[in-house]
């Protein structure tokens, strides 16, 4: 059945529509397959048509794991201190052999930005700790694109307040949802050959620079003067990726961004953040820090300063960067003047840089090196993978050619 003139479309079109997206695009789904779902209790809607698209795609057994928020607070509020050393890693294990057995993994972000704002860092970082450990096998399947996987969103009351405080809940969810499926490229008459034309703009964009081979990239903005080297023999991605299990999938969706390596021990000099990042249901704002051979020496916050200063004390790993990526200023996500308070909308707003680890197939033939081979490229390794935004309309971004020529990149936050 054709969809409706994208004018036309009601509420319910509109996510069928999202859900369609994420399956046959996001996923590429294929028949026989199982998938994996983790979504919020507010995000019901979007996972059953998600569900019901996954089956007509032919996948044999679709579980979803959902999230309450709600008693996740009431760990902090009621459980002995003792407690917060302790992640379900049974459940991670088994999410991995999930994986390992054939599933897809599709998980839907939206839960509330600010969840944990007013919990104790400590204990927020003691359990960020051991969730991150607990799912780092199985998470690594996904870093090493071994499986098909994507995000997508749903508007929930909690994150569409925090956007539009001064609206009533029914008008703030609304608007929330008016974002999301501009963003996610729903409101055109044919989302899923629009997704498709806009991966191979993502590709081309890619090419370019793997053809350019820079070996660094410097970057000139306010509070920021900052030259962040390429690992060696890296590879500049962007839209989709052929899985290794061999499924074409798109991670993200939204997606705006290429991305590289950066080399783990060649950045220097001083960065800061041009949007407050929200982690694990902490805000973090006004981030400045200063680089030397790769390693953070000095990290600072306006606000959550406890909070960061205990991310980049997760491990060595943490301190350096795993990801880098450009993103034009007037991408649609950034055309839309929000602040998401959600990293899969504010990465595909700016250019940014991703604390912890790397991803493997950011490096020529990565998936099938060891750690020691990646690490010897400039590959990082950590716990956490953290990005945060550092473009605007006021950054200007050089690369230098393996010779040592400079070339304009990005001026003023777009594509020169
Ligand atoms: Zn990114
Ligand atoms: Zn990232």
């Amino acid at each position: 059945m054709a969809a409706p003139a994208a004018t036309k479309r009601t509420h319910e079109q509109k996510l069928d529509l999202l859900a369609e997206v994420a399956v046959k695009v996001g996923l590429g789904l294929k028949e026989g397959q199982e998938l994996l779902m983790t979504a919020s209790l507010d995000s019901v809607p979007l996972a059953r048509r998600i569900t019901e698209h996954a089956y007509r795609a032919g996948a044999h057994l679709v579980t979803v794991l959902y999230v309450d928020d709600d008693a996740a607070l009431m760990r902090y509020h009621f459980a002995p201190d003792a407690a917060f050393d302790k992640a379900a890693k049974w459940l991670y294990d088994g999410m991995g052999e999930a994986f390992r057995s054939g599933a897809a993994r599709l998980a839907i972000t939206g839960g509330n930005p600010s969840l944990l704002s007013n919990e104790d860092p400590a204990k927020v970082g003691r359990a960020n700790r051991a969730v991150s450990q607990a799912y780092r096998p199985a998470l690594e399947l996904i870093t090493r694109h071994e499986i098909n996987w994507t995000i997508v969103s749903s508007a929930t009351p909690a994150w569409a307040a925090q956007l539009y405080p001064n609206d009533s809940p029914e008008v703030a969810l609304d608007k929330l949802w008016d974002a999301i499926f501009q963003t996610t490229r729903i409101n055109v008459d044919d989302p899923v050959s629009d997704w498709k034309r806009h991966d191979a703009g993502l590709q081309k964009r890619a090419a370019y620079l793997n053809e350019k081979r820079y070996s660094a990239l410097k970057y000139r903005g306010p509070g920021t003067d900052f030259t962040l080297g390429l690992a060696d023999d890296h590879v500049w991605m962007g839209g989709g990726t052929t899985a290794g299990n061999g499924v074409y999938c798109i991670p993200n969706m939204p997606t705006e961004e290429v991305f590289s390596m950066p080399h783990k021990d060649r950045a220097d000099g001083t960065v800061t953040a041009t949007k407050p990042l929200s982690h694990q249901g902490t805000m973090i704002e006004g981030i400045q820090v200063r680089f030397e051979k790769g390693r953070i020496v000095e990290a600072h916050a306006s606000r959550g300063e406890e909070v960061l200063q205990k991310l980049i004390d997760t491990d060595d790993g943490a301190r350096r960067l795993g990801e880098v990526a450009l993103v034009p200023a007037s991408s649609p996500i950034a055309a839309s003047g929000l602040v998401f308070l959600n990293t899969l909308f504010d990465e595909n707003a700016a250019s940014h840089i991703a604390l912890g680890q790397a991803y493997s197939s950011c490096v020529k033939d990565g998936d099938k090196l060891s750690k020691d081979e990646l690490a010897a490229k400039g590959a990082n390794d950590s716990l956490i993978h953290v990005d945060w935004m550092i473009g605007s309309d006021k950054l200007d971004i050089d690369g230098v050619t393996a010779t040592g020529t400079v070339e304009p990149l990005m001026r003023n936050g777009e594509w020169a």
